[in-house]
């Protein structure tokens, strides 16, 4: 049964990373025989460019019908002064909340060849493998009411909404507690349950879940200490459970440990599996179009589908592997570049993926 695949490559670097990692698609479909088909579309500036709106209708017409997504990256400073509501980053949001991806599976994994990389002493680093799983679709990022309002007074006011409903905790939770099995058994639940009435209510309900998972270990730590943490011994953790605005701060600093976010992928799942791919970073318009992006995170991404999505864990394995290869090789974008390796550009970092294939 052929497998509809949406390549939606975005803004910026997005094309360039995006094509390096559909060669990876591609070469490891033809080798384990997975009948993918390919689609493409539109999302971000790009759509704004072509249909005014950055997630317009055929694409979410696409994106509901495709079995997985992968995106390159969205923005840029050519939509930066466009009307708010229409900016790139809303058509992001949209696409994942119109096809309920609340769970965001974001891994921190030190590869060993680039310990030397992290700003942290390699032996605070070395062996990193964290997966963070933060909530996509609520919290304070779609709380309504939301604004910008012009008080009596004549001050202008700044107001979101932080909210969380229980199901929508139970659910990230499941998600959390489910990782959590398949990896060591622990999940730290992050909140700021000392201040925000939300995130007691978080707490709470994740006391309640972990009832039926005995064999995983539950903690809690507040968000403030779990930055610093993050930071002071990061190995203490295994899976973080937290809401989209304290997991997209988190996620952003693990990524830093690891050396390079250039390295980093990224899954936002529904509660089928089907998912929508793509690397933490954005759109890097500083190095866009000059061959200088590093696409491991987007190829990494790649495995990410494979394995999620598509259930095929032995083509995520070689994808993984071959990466790995490439490192060992001393094959290195300028993001991980240290000294005695090999500098080279995104079309030279992916080729190299696919013949390792
Ligand atoms: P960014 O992640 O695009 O870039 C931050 C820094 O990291 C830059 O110096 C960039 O050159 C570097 N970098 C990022 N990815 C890299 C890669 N693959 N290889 C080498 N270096 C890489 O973040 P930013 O500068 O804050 O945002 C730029 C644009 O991207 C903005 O318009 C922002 O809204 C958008 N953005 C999009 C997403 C997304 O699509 N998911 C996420 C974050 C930011």
């Amino acid at each position: 049964m052929s497998k509809q695949i949406l390549i939606l490559p975005g803004d910026g670097i997005g094309p360039e990373i995006v094509t390096q990692a559909v060669a990876v698609l591609e070469a490891v479909d033809k080798q384990c025989g997975l009948g993918l088909q390919l689609d493409y579309g539109l999302l971000g500036g790009a759509a704004i460019d072509e249909h005014g709106e950055p997630c317009p209708q055929v694409t979410l017409d696409k994106a509901r019908a495709a079995e997985a997504i992968l995106l390159g990256a969205v923005g840029g400073p050519k939509w930066d002064t466009i009307e708010r509501s229409i900016r790139p980053e809303r058509g992001l949001l949209k696409i994942r909340s119109e096809l309920q991806l609340f769970g965001n599976l974001r891994p921190a994994i030190l590869y060993p060849q680039l310990a030397a990389a992290s700003s942290l002493k390699p032996e605070i680093v070395a062996g990193l493998d964290i997966l963070i799983v933060r909530e996509l679709t609520g919290g304070i990022y779609f709380g309504e009411p939301r604004g910008i309002r012009t008080l009596e007074n004549g001050e202008r006011e700044g107001y979101n909404t932080y909210k969380y409903s229980e199901s929508e905790i139970r659910r990230i939770g499941h998600l959390a507690f489910d990782a959590a099995r398949k990896r060591n058994g622990r999940v730290c639940s992050v909140d700021k349950a000392n201040v925000l009435e939300a995130t007691m209510l978080w707490r709470e309900v994740m006391e309640e879940l972990s009832k039926d998972y005995p064999d995983v270990e539950l903690s809690h730590m507040y968000v403030d200490n779990a930055a610093m943490q993050l930071v002071l011994r990061p190995k203490q953790f295994d899976v973080i459970v937290t809401g989209n605005m304290f997991g997209d701060i988190l996620s952003d600093a693990a990524a830093m440990l690891t050396g390079s976010i250039g390295m980093l992928p990224s899954a936002s799942l529904d509660k089928d599996g089907r998912g929508m791919y793509e690397p933490c970073h954005g759109s890097a318009p500083d190095i866009a179009g000059q061959d200088k992006a590093n696409p491991l995170a987007t190829i990494l991404s790649v495995a990410m589908m494979l394995r999620y999505t598509l259930a095929a864990p032995e083509a995520a394995d070689l994808v993984e592997a071959a990466v790995s290869k490439v490192l060992d090789a001393g094959l290195r974008t300028g993001d991980i570049h240290s000294e005695g390796m090999q500098l080279v550009g995104t079309r030279e970092m992916g080729e190299a993926v696919v013949a390792a294939l």
